[in-house]
């Protein structure tokens, strides 16, 4: 069922790409697996994937020490300070960088490790009151501000678009976090590489794909529906 999901779901991103003249392997497939046993990721494993995304870091960490050292661990989830130490050495990139407590929180521990750490900035693109992420008018600053940082990177945006029935209603917010994303490239800030652009989740990755997406976390649509009752 996994394998079959995944099948359906990279064919929808080949196809995205092909609409929107961009190449395949300029679009990452994230396989958002939170709340998914370990059993299941191998079964994506096996079709190739390996980048995996968790929004817990105690999970992401117990996945992380039984499974390949070669998968990719991308924290997608709000951050809570004192939990960046399971996952600093683990994550190969945050999406989730949304203060700049939290910001300096991770240049501390990846300091600690002799790290820098690559994030995104999560942006709250519909002004959602029930989302996290900063508003799009305070992303430039916010970036000039978190750059001096020592052991952080910043390498793009994230956002988490409405939850809608009609994907093409998302279209709009994923056009304002392209042309937002350009907008801060085109400042070259010191120390800020803006090469990703993660948006698009089951209900609508194929819109974002043609608007721009460079990651796209996909969960339901390849692990089918979350039950959180068991957690
Ligand atoms: C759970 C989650 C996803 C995946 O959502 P689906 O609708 O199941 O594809 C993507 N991004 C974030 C930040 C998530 O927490």
């Amino acid at each position: 069922m996994v394998k079959e999901n995944l099948r359906n779901v990279e064919e929808r991103v080949a196809k995205a790409c092909l609409r929107s003249g961009r190449k395949r392997e300029d679009v990452t497939l994230i396989a958002v697996s939170k709340t998914k046993p370990v059993s299941m990721i191998e079964e994506v494993l096996e079709e190739g994937v390996l980048d995996f995304g968790e929004n817990k870091p105690q999970e992401l960490k117990e996945k992380y020490e039984v499974l390949p050292e070669n998968i990719r661990w991308h924290m997608i989830g709000h951050l809570q300070r004192n939990k960046i130490k399971y996952i600093i050495d683990k994550a190969c990139l945050i999406h989730s960088v949304d203060s700049e407590r939290l910001a300096q929180a991770i240049s501390d521990e990846a300091g600690k490790r002799g790290i820098v750490m690559p994030v995104l900035v999560e942006v709250n693109i519909a002004r959602e009151a029930s989302k996290d992420g900063i508003f799009e008018e305070n992303a430039e600053e916010f970036i000039k501000n978190i750059s001096k940082l020592p052991y952080i990177h910043v390498e793009g945006l994230m956002a988490i678009a409405p939850f809608v029935e009609n994907p093409e209603e998302n279209r709009e917010y994923f056009k304002k976090l392209r042309k937002l994303y350009v907008d801060i490239k085109s400042k070259n800030i010191d120390n800020v590489n803006m090469c990703n652009l993660s948006m698009g989740m089951t209900g609508d990755f194929e819109v974002a794909i043609e608007e721009g997406a460079t990651l796209v976390r996909v969960g339901t649509g390849i692990f089918g529906d979350r039950d959180y009752s068991v957690r």
